[in-house]
């Protein structure tokens, strides 16, 4: 190779005389001119970085493939223009000799300002072979490289970017969760990334992301998709309507709702519904509700819970294992016989009754089953064999004044009161509820009522025919 063996540039080099290098770059044989950036290469001295940077635009291809090769090694934020323009040089091997320079070496130039000055020029140039590079840079150790990366692929609008992104989005939104700490110039322009390339031709990587693992990445997808007006996006959120986090099926069904969606009455409608918890709505959709329905009991709060409960009797549902939510069911029916015939999952649905019912009579009859099953509870009756007592009694068709002459009766066996000073007090509705001692004041007579502690300790007594609250009394 008689043109590296001239002596002219390898003394230079030997000399390592960078200035006697730069002349030579002017030389008139292109030979020299070659040889001179080769030598120049490993100097990686600044002042080579201008006259090279002129080379790429030298007559000879060989010449302007050994500046690309001298810049590259180089390195560094100055040599990002002169490389990236290379890309688009008129030989291939130069063009290649770029390529490897730009997307190999300054997408991963120790220096950070070069990353991202190769990031931004790359999206200036909307260069389609830059989008793998730029993918890669989106999780780049910094956050300025991050967000020129993906202002980059933006520019470039290709849809392998969308994919990329989604998780970009996901993972700031996990990370500002677990520690209070995102990157919102990331997050903003990942989003802004993503509200330029989403349209049709993102349904299928956004399809992708819904099949991911994270839920983070689900959701965000979902939140995509629901943003592309087309049926082919209705249909992908549609699928996800039968995801396993309430989250994302919720998210889906939103998205629906905002596309104008008309949900089929059949499993998928169900599930729509089930998601925005209609759950009237959700029966309506037939008996492809019912494991929904059942399934939703224990996650939901007690309103929720008495619209379920009114949702499963609109569709006749006949549980098939005795469970608490078939428990609640029975009760919620008036069907004690049921949940005293469900046996022990029935005693926690009872006890809530017991506890929280707004009808007394209701709390009653679970006191019933209770008592059928062996859990006889201390309250809310001090005495519920007089309660229940009393209440056949008023529950018999008799004339008003023999019902009370019994219940007197039934008060006076139990001593709950003095007929020689005092009268029974009834209730609005003929239950014997309190005493009265001539003219003093009605007292309640609490082995005769419901009572509800509040946390201060005060009693406050309800008559457990008809709801009334009968008084307050320091307990
Ligand atoms: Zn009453």
């Amino acid at each position: 190779m008689p043109l590296f063996g001239s002596p002219n540039i390898a003394q230079l080099e030997a000399k390592r005389d960078v200035q006697g290098l730069i002349k030579a770059l002017a030389s008139k044989d292109p030979a020299i001119r070659r040889a001179a950036a080769n030598a120049l290469a490993p100097l990686k001295d600044p002042d080579a970085v201008g006259p090279l940077a002129a080379l790429l635009d030298d007559g000879t291809a060989d010449v302007r493939r050994a500046a690309v090769a001298a810049l590259a090694a180089r390195g560094g934020f100055r040599v990002v223009e002169p490389l990236v323009r290379a890309l688009g040089d008129g030989d291939a091997e130069v063009r290649a000799a770029a390529a490897t320079a730009v997307y190999r070496h300054l997408m991963t130039d120790p220096d950070a300002e070069a990353r991202r000055a190769t990031a931004a020029a790359l999206g200036r140039i909307r260069a389609a072979d830059g989008v793998e590079p730029l993918i890669k840079a989106t999780r780049d150790a910094d956050e300025t490289v991050r967000v020129a990366a993906v202002k980059a692929l933006q520019a470039i609008g290709d849809m392998r970017a969308v994919l990329p992104l989604v998780l970009l989005v996901a993972r700031e939104a996990t990370r500002s969760r677990s520690t209070g700490q995102s990157s919102v110039a990331v997050e903003r322009a990942a989003s802004g990334a993503l509200d330029a390339l989403c349209d049709d031709r993102a349904i299928e990587p956004l399809k992708s992301a819904l099949a991911h693992e994270d839920a983070d990445v689900r959701e965000a997808a979902v939140r995509r998709l629901a943003r592309i007006d087309s049926p082919e996006a209705a249909a992908a959120l549609a699928a996800s309507l039968a995801d396993g986090d309430p989250v994302i099926r919720r998210a889906s069904a939103r998205g629906l709702a905002e596309m104008g969606w008309q949900p089929p009455a059949d499993v998928t409608g169900a599930r729509y519904w089930a998601a925005l918890r209609e759950w009237r709505r959700c029966a309506e959709c037939g008996p492809a509700a019912l494991p929904l329905l059942v399934s939703s009991f224990d996650a939901v709060d007690a309103l929720q819970q008495a619209d379920i409960l009114a949702a499963l009797a609109q569709l006749d549902w006949e549980p098939e294992e005795a469970g608490s939510t078939a428990a609640h069911y029975w009760a919620s029916r008036g069907r004690w016989d049921k949940c005293v015939e469900a046996g022990r999952p029935a005693v926690g649905a009872l006890d809530t009754i017991l506890r929280r019912a707004p009808r007394w009579r209701d709390r009653v009859e679970a006191a019933n089953a209770l008592a059928a099953l062996d859990e006889p509870r201390g309250a809310p009756f001090y005495r519920f064999d007089l309660v229940r007592r009393a209440l056949s009694v008023l529950d018999e068709e008799s004339e008003d004044a023999d019902r009370r002459g019994r219940l007197e009766g039934l008060l006076l066996d139990e001593h709950l009161f003095d007929p020689e000073s005092e009268a029974v007090e009834f209730c609005r509705c003929g239950y014997p509820a309190g005493r009265v001692s001539q003219g003093g004041a009605p007292q309640p007579i609490p082995e005769m009522l419901g009572f509800e502690h509040s946390s201060d300790g005060v009693a406050t007594y309800y008559c457990p025919s008809c709801d009334a609250r009968q008084a307050n009394l320091s307990g």
